[in-house]
């Protein structure tokens, strides 16, 4: 978010941004670090010097207190003291002579009150206030008197100076006490009341405190706790700073507690302030030295706004400094941004001077903008030397467009044409592998008579004519399933029973994407014309069989099938017996229907692939027929015998029988004999067969002689076989 309205400002205000945040992060986050380094510091250096003031203040009032304790000690040796107190040892505070002596020394050391007790607690004399004399410290009422007090702590040790703070009714005490010795015996004890006065001129003088700077004194209490000296009324605020301080002990209490110290603290008022304190038992003065921590900040306040206002300035400074900074460039920059506009426009330009006052990098621009201006013209001349170029070749481009259009029209409708003609005049149908017809042209449809919707969708066999040999089909698929093109003649049948031939020629079908075999695609010539023709040449007109000339083609193919096949060819020839005889009985009309009976009966006998039947000529007729083994050759002759002889066509003057009987002669043709000699010799089959015919003859007619390989003849009959 930020880093968007960011990129959204202009350049000049981004710059300033960054600028003024660059400059001043360093002094945003140094500033507050600096404040606190200065603040410890200062705290370190003031809490030195107030324990050096505490220290030295301590130092003069040990001084002070020492040189009254060495006083007190030279009063109590003087002679007029001694002598006056061992003299008599009770009522001498009427003695004239130590009132003086005593009104003397308080007057000259400002103490406040003299007295002398004597070694069992007696109050023997007092310079002021004479009421408790002759009595005795150990006494009930004087139990908590600072006298008695100081009495019972100097008894255990009494040869040894005294010395005893101690507050009376809220009145501050100070005593100092010194034995009263007579050779060497203790004869009494010289007590001084200090006046406290003496202790004002030690915390009165601050100097270097400032105005918030105090010192408080105080002293150990005999059970233990801090008792304040200076102030006395000290303790009345206790309650706040304790508050303040959450349980922590008072900087006096520290002391009084043997510590030397200094730091952060509050005082009586609950206020923050700077402290130090010592404690000096054998003295049993504790001196705390302290100052406000406002007063000893406000200097560092004062610097604190001072740095800030100058920051601000410096600040102020770098925005304007900025501001020009950024105006200057931003103004050059925009020129280079104007220039380059123009260089981007397709108008006619020229780039201004490079300013003089410019930054190097910005000059470096400037210069490279001008260079690229003139690369720039360089490739508009060049680009429209090329456009130019390109428009006349996308006009030739056109125009050659428009052609080829035209060219393709023309084309389109020739292969209209084409198509119209091929689908009218070629005969084309296309299956699928199931052998079901998806597409026939219109020229399929005239010649077999069906409609393509009749066709489409039936099975190819709907026009395959049943006289095609058996195997056919089977080869057929072989090809395509081998994704060969299978060509070959076939007899097809029409709508209403016709047979019509065609040449074939059927391909397999691809899918272009699998490149599977999807079917076969068959274009075929209509042959009919030609088959009758053929069929004509090669057909006796009579007796519908094959005629003499189509005998020896055929036998020609029949033995090279044998021999590739090593097979056996057999040849059969017929001669109807004493047919001169039929003519002549029942006439040459009748002699003929006969004829045609007997082919018929011998061509119905032999239908497979491989049979022929031919009239050779006259009443002779023969069948060739490619057989497994001699044997089957003679079944054959047989079986076409017993089929002429099933006519029953009478015939009174058959020497035979009284019907129509042919005489048949066969010999064969064994294909594995080509290894043997080239060309196989008709006439000789012939020959053998004729043989065999003529000796069949001879044997009485009406029967088969089979003549087998090597020109052997055997001689059979109705009853004679192989
Ligand atoms: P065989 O063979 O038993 O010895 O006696 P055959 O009488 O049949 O003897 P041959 O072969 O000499 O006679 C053949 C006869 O067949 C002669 C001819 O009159 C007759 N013939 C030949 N061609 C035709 C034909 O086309 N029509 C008719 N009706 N008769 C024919
Ligand atoms: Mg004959
Ligand atoms: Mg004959």
């Amino acid at each position: 978010m930020l880093t968007k309205v960011f990129n959204s400002l202009p350049l000049f205000w981004q710059q300033l941004l960054v600028y003024c945040l660059i400059s001043l992060l360093p002094i945003l986050l140094l500033l507050p670090w600096l404040y606190h380094h200065n603040q410890q510091q200062l705290i370190q250096l003031k809490s030195e010097q107030l324990l050096l003031i505490a220290q030295e203040k301590f130092y003069q009032m040990q001084i002070h207190l020492q040189a009254q304790k060495e006083f007190v000690q030279q009063l109590a040796n003087t002679p007029t003291v001694v002598e006056i107190l061992h003299q008599s040892d009770i009522e001498l505070y009427d003695l004239e002579a130590l009132h003086q002596t005593s009104t003397s020394f308080l007057q000259q050391h400002q103490h406040k009150n003299l007295f002398i007790i004597s070694p069992k607690g007696k109050l023997l004399f007092a310079a002021e206030h004479h009421m408790a004399l002759g009595e005795h410290l150990t006494d009930d009422d004087w139990q908590t008197s600072a006298l008695a007090t100081l009495y019972r702590q100097i008894q255990p040790k009494p040869m040894v100076l005294g010395y005893h703070w101690d507050e009376v009714e809220g009145k501050l005490i100070g005593l100092i006490s010194a034995p009263i010795v007579y050779d060497s015996e203790l004869i009494g004890y010289l007590v001084i009341q200090m006046n406290k006065t003496w202790l004002n001129q030690f915390v009165e003088q601050r100097q270097g405190l400032g105005e918030t700077g105090e010192i408080n004194l105080g002293y150990q209490r005999p059970d233990g706790s801090a008792a304040p000296l200076f102030p006395t009324r000290y303790s009345e605020h206790n309650s706040t700073q304790r508050e303040a301080l959450a349980g922590e002990p008072i900087p006096l209490e520290k002391a009084i507690d043997g510590e030397v110290g200094w730091g952060e603290s509050y005082d009586y008022r609950g206020e923050p302030i700077i402290v130090a304190w010592l404690y000096e038992p054998e003295t049993n003065l504790g001196v705390v030295v302290k100052q406000d921590k406002k007063e000893l900040f406000s200097t560092l306040n004062t610097q604190k706004g001072t740095f800030a206002i100058s920051l601000i300035l410096i600040m102020l400074i770098v925005i304007l400094l900025t501001h020009r900074a950024s105006r200057k460039q931003a103004k050059i920059i925009q020129q280079l941004v104007d220039q380059a506009q123009r260089l981007g426009s397709t108008q006619e330009h020229n780039l201004e001077q490079t300013p003089e006052q410019m930054a190097p990098e910005l000059k470096k621009l400037s210069e490279a903008l001008a260079s690229a201006d003139l690369q720039i013209k360089a490739q508009l001349n060049l680009l429209s030397t090329q456009a130019q170029l390109l428009e006349q070749q996308s006009e030739s481009l056109k125009n050659a467009n428009l052609n080829l259009e035209a060219r393709i029209a023309r084309k389109t409708a020739q292969l209209k044409d084409y198509i119209s003609i091929v689908d009218e005049h070629v005969i084309i149908s296309r299956a699928n592998m199931d052998g079901q017809i998806t597409y026939v042209s219109s020229a399929f449809c005239r010649i077999s008579g069906y409609t393509s919707s009749e066709l489409i969708g039936q099975n190819h066999s709907i026009v395959t004519h049943p006289n095609n040999p058996q195997g056919l089909l089977n080869e057929i698929w072989q090809a395509i399933n081998n994704g060969q093109t299978w060509r070959g003649e076939i007899q097809n049948r029409s709508k209403d029973g016709a047979s019509y031939w065609v040449n074939a020629s059927i391909s397999p079908t691809y899918d272009t994407e699998t490149g599977n075999i999807t079917g076969y695609m068959a274009i075929r010539e209509n042959i009919t014309d030609r088959k009758r023709a053929e069929t004509l040449s090669i057909t006796d007109e009579m007796t519908q069989l094959y005629n003499r000339r189509y005998f020896n083609e055929q036998f020609d193919q029949l033995w090279r099938l044998v021999a590739r096949s090593h097979e056996l060819l057999t040849l059969i020839m017929f001669d109807v017996d004493h047919f001169k005889n039929y003519n002549d009985d029942l006439g040459h009309h009748q002699g003929d229907c006969a004829l045609i009976a007997v082919a018929q009966a011998i061509k119905s006998a032999s239908r497979r692939a491989t049979d022929y039947a031919f009239r050779l000529g006259g009443e002779e007729m023969a069948v060739l027929a490619i057989v497994q083994n001699p044997e089957e050759g003679v079944l054959l002759a047989e079986h076409i015998q017993q089929e002429i002889n099933q006519l029953c066509m009478p015939h009174p003057s058959n020497s035979a029988a009284p019907y129509v009987t042919v005489s048949i002669g066969l010999c064969f043709f064994d294909g594995r004999d080509c290894q043997r000699a080239s060309d196989p010799n008709l006439n000789g089959l012939y020959q053998l067969a004729d043989k065999a015919l003529y000796q069949a003859k001879e044997a009485g007619r009406n029967r088969i002689i089979a003549c087998l390989e090597g020109l052997s003849c055997v001689s059979t009959s109705g009853q004679h076989r192989l």
